[in-house]
This record gives structure tokens, C-alpha cells and sequence, in this order.
């Protein structure tokens, strides 16, 4: 079977200094707060090149903890994306705030700005852009409507690290380092992956960077002394360990994930059933996912067909997040989702990983046109 990802042979290449690594921890018991999760730290802010990271214990802790450094009140209103996994709305209803959720463009997958700055209300506190699939959101407009707003911006940046945002004065910025506060997660299947649950916080803020140090350690900065209401989430040192082997590779494995969708892209051009997925502006693409629509397809069938041939597939996301029965509660407008709804219905994943030869791709493609022809 050709799985959607393939952590084995990733592992193989890497495999010496992972093990070795590990048993230096379990040896040393250094567990928890390790010097693997100090130095991983520092390597990773240098990769980013911003001020603060820090390490927590999966993606969606690095969003609530964001959310709870910004010091918001019940009934405070956030803006996202309505076609995202469900973390990074679902962090926003636990701490009590309102999630206002806006359509996405309906060919790069992305938030709309002009419909966050349409949402914008006098309750409106901050905004959330999903770099969804692995390409930036448009961050030039978002952060400038955000000004203009008096509005905070947290970047979900947990299936594009290592995308590179470009300004249109030629600066260059990384996904998550653009807005207050960006927010990651190592699980193992995202582009930098650790062995089980991890996740970091990125900011160039450093009032925020202490106040998020001290949310993810029960608000604490001396021992026993508490400042305020924290969490406790921690990235293992094992899994900092995991990180470090991989980062070094991180712009080889997003490299390794281009090729592969460009070969997709070149195999499926000529066929009008399938529409590729469409390069935003002024951001590269790490292909976290490569999502592609179907037009008049029956994507169930399709699905059937490349399991049929050993060939996995996932739909990524099949229900809106406004019709998801966990946000009933807030009577969202079945029609202001228009671009979301039909994604739901048409979008396909391939498998998508750092190990996909061109025997497999071709193989891919070959039965997915069989089907789609
Ligand atoms: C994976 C993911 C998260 C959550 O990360 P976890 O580490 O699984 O908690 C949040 N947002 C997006 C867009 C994700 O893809």
C-alpha cells in the first residue's frame, strides 16, 4: 500500500543519530526540560530568525496558550477560517470567545482578507490565518488590516513551517514569524514532525514571550510562585531530540514535497476533471497536503478505485467547521460558506510525503487517471 505518509524510510536515513540521541536521554534521565529542548529552541529561532520559541505539547496547547497571552475577554471575538482542521477554531470557543468564521478563496484554499475585514465588529480582538496545505495566507493585507483594526494576528502555522512569506518590499519572512504570535505543531505527519505529540510558539515580542513562558508552566516564573492562571504543556526532551535530527533536513524534505506535487500537477494539467492546486501570491508551498479538486467526479468511487491499487487517499476537511454539531451553539449562516461548502464536496488528497520516488508518482497518477479520464 502507498501510504499518505511514509515516516519509515524518512526514519531509515536519520536512524543513527535518532536512536543514539534517544538512549543519551533515557540514560541521562533528562526527560523533561532536557538540553535537547534548549538547544532545539535556539535552533529552530535561528532557522525561523525570530526572537522567541517556545516549546509546548502539541499544536492546538500552542494556539490556546497564544489566545491566552493576549489577555482577551468572554465574548471577544476572533476571525478564522472556516475550512481548517478544527483546532484552530476549537481553541477559540474553549476560552470563551466568540469564533467568527470567514470563507476561504475557493482555488488556493486560502482566508479571504476581504471577507475578515468584512467580519470585523467593535468586539473583534484578533485574527487567526490558517496557512493551510502549507502555503501563506496573504499576510502583506492581513497584518495591514490588523493594524488598521487595532487587531492581533496568530498565525496557525502548523502545515507550512518553512514556507517563506515574501512583502512586497522585498522582504522575506517565515510562516508564523509575520504576525504577534505563530503557532506550530510537531506531530508526526506535519513537515517537521517528532515521534508523538509536540507543538512551539514563535514570537518577536518579548513581553509576550515571557507572559507565554510563564502560561505553559502553570503560570509560574519562580518555582511555587504563580502569577497567573497557566497550563502544563511541554515538549518531551525525547522529542526534542526527534527535532533536532530533523530540522537540518526541513528545507531538503519541503523541497522533496515540491518535486512530488509538481510531478502531480504536470500528470493531471491536461485533464479537466481535476483541478490542481493553485499557488498563492507572494508565498512558496511546502505541500503539507496536496489537495486537489475533482469536477464532476465521483470522489467516493475514485477513492474505492485507488484502494483498489494500493493507493491511499483522504479528504481534507469533508464537513465545514459551521456545520460541525460542536458549533451549532453559534448559528453560523449556512450561505456566507459558499467556497468552503463546495471544497467539502470536491477536494482529494494524494499522498504526499519526503519519500515519493517517480515510479511511485507515476504509478499514482497512472490509477488515479484510469479512473478521472
Ligand atoms: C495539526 C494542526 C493543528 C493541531 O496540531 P496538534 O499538534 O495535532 O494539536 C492545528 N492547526 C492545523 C491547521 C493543523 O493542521
Amino acid at each position: 500500500m502507498i501510504q499518505m505518509v511514509d515516516l519509515k524510510s524518512q526514519y531509515l536515513k536519520i536512524k543513527d543519530e535518532i536512536d543514539s540521541g534517544i538512549a543519551r536521554v533515557i540514560e541521562n534521565t533528562e526527560f523533561i526540560n532536557g538540553q535537547d529542548v534548549k538547544d532545539f529552541r535556539t535552533e529552530l529561532a535561528s532557522y525561523l530568525n525570530v526572537g522567541n520559541v517556545i516549546t509546548c505539547g502539541n499544536g492546538t496547547d500552542a494556539l490556546q496558550i497564544a489566545l491566552m497571552a493576549l489577555g482577551l475577554k468572554p465574548g471577544d471575538e476572533v476571525i478564522s477560517a472556516d475550512f481548517t482542521f478544527i483546532a484552530t477554531v476549537e481553541t477559540i470557543a474553549l476560552l470563551q470567545l466568540k469564533p467568527v468564521m470567514v470563507d476561504v478563496d475557493p482555488e488556493t484554499y486560502l482566508i479571504n482578507p476581504d471577507e475578515i475585514e468584512k467580519a470585523i465588529t467593535p468586539r473583534t480582538k484578533a485574527i487567526i490565518p490558517v496557512h493551510l496545505f502549507g502555503q501563506c495566507a496573504d499576510m502583506e493585507r492581513i497584518m495591514d488590516i490588523a493594524k488598521r483594526h487595532n487587531l492581533y494576528v496568530i498565525e496557525d502555522t502548523a502545515q507550512a513551517i518553512g514556507s517563506d512569506y515574501h512583502f512586497s518590499d522585498g522582504t522575506v519572512k517565515k510562516a508564523g514569524t509575520i504576525g504577534h504570535i505563530g503557532c506550530t505543531s510537531f506531530f508526526p505527519s506535519k513537515n517537521l514532525g517528532c515521534y508523538g505529540d509536540g507543538g512551539a510558539i514563535f514570537t518577536n515580542d518579548a513581553e509576550l514571550a515571557e507572559k507565554i513562558s510563564s502560561i505553559v508552566n502553570h503560570g509560574m516564573k519562580v518555582r511555587y510562585h504563580h502569577d497567573r492562571i497557566g497550563v502544563n504543556s511541554r515538549l518531551d526532551t525525547i522529542q526534542a531530540v526527534v527535532l533536532r535530527a530533523k530540522l537540518p533536513h526541513l528545507d531538503e524534505y519541503n523541497n522533496a514535497r515540491r518535486t512530488a506535487a509538481d510531478y502531480y500537477d504536470k500528470a493531471f494539467a491536461n485533464c479537466h476533471k481535476i483541478s490542481t492546486p493553485k499557488r498563492a501570491q507572494n508565498t512558496t508551498h511546502t505541500f503539507h497536503q496536496y489537495v486537489m479538486r475533482l469536477n464532476g467526479v465521483d470522489r467516493t468511487a475514485l477513492m474505492e478505485h485507488l484502494k483498489a491499487k494500493g493507493v491511499a487517499s483522504a479528504v481534507y476537511y469533508p464537513i465545514p467547521l459551521h456545520k460541525q454539531k460542536a458549533f451549532q451553539g453559534f448559528e453560523y449562516n449556512p450561505n456566507a460558506f459558499p467556497n468552503t461548502d463546495k471544497l467539502c464536496e470536491s477536494v482529494i488528497a494524494l499522498p504526499m510525503n519526503t519519500e515519493l520516488s517517480k515510479e511511485t508518482l507515476k504509478y499514482i497518477t497512472d490509477s488515479v487517471l484510469e479512473f478521472v479520464r
